[in-house]
């Protein structure tokens, strides 16, 4: 059984216990006949006991750095040299994918690619992409809940509002994302930042309650019956006509 020790894990971001593979302490100290000055680092091989990354671990102080507290009964001065850590890897940059997401890279694969590719875009500002990727995801949301795929998007977002899985609100804004990708290409719609996060926090509530909580896929397959073949429209204009 190995040592453990809490520290911050660069893949969890968040502190854990982590096993000791391999550890070397370093005091050192420094003087010139005047002056002098000490402290100690220590470095160590650790695995987090959580998502079990294998990480580098420095810590150190040093005699010059210090912060002076005050004992709170006595009021006597505590001197404390604060301990800076690095780890390599350093923490990974915070992601807005949420943690959830993970869980779907087991229950469809496909529709994990799709939301990763679209926080990236997300994440480095790509919002026409960020939004094409919401309505690829939505798309693929409803193949997951075995959806009758020959259905148009708005016909789906309709069809999950007349079964009560979403509610107004929500099917007016699934709306906006079926459109998303044909308005970014056709009609030079650029989504703010803003716009495009109600966008985002309205289809994650919808996966996660219909894909991730899990109970409701089967439910969803079962009750929703499939759609007759629609009746194509005649085309206005004649020389569009095959
Ligand atoms: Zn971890």
């Amino acid at each position: 059984m190995s040592k453990t020790f809490k520290a911050h894990c660069p893949r969890c971001d968040g502190e854990r216990t982590c096993f000791i593979h391999g550890e070397h302490e370093e005091p050192w100290s420094w003087h010139d006949g005047y002056n002098s000055q000490h402290g100690q680092n220590d470095y160590k091989i650790a695995e987090c006991c959580g998502c079990e990354v294998v990480f580098f671990h420095k810590s150190g102080w040093d005699s010059e750095d210090w912060d002076i507290s005050y004992d709170p009964v006595t009021r006597e001065e505590i001197i404390t040299n604060p301990v800076t850590v690095i780890t390599f890897p350093a923490p990974e940059k915070k992601s807005e994918k949420p943690d959830w997401v993970w869980a779907i890279a087991k229950i469809d694969p496909q529709l994990f690619h799709i939301l990763e590719e679209m926080y990236q875009a997300y994440e480095h500002g790509a919002l026409i992409l960020a939004a094409v990727g919401l309505r690829t995801a939505f798309d693929r949301t409803t193949t997951v809940l075995k959806i009758d795929p020959e259905l148009t998007l708005k016909q789906k977002v309709a069809l999950l509002l007349d079964e009560g899985y979403i509610g107004e609100t929500e099917s007016k804004t699934l709306e906006v994302v079926t459109d998303a990708g044909s308005a970014a290409a056709h009609r030079a719609w650029s989504p703010t930042l803003d716009g495009f996060q109600i966008l985002l926090t309205t289809l994650e509530q919808f996966i996660r309650r219909t894909v991730v909580s899990g109970k409701s896929a089967l439910e969803i397959a079962n009750t929703i019956p499939k759609r007759p073949p629609k009746i194509p429209k005649p085309k206005p204009q004649p020389n569009e006509q095959p």
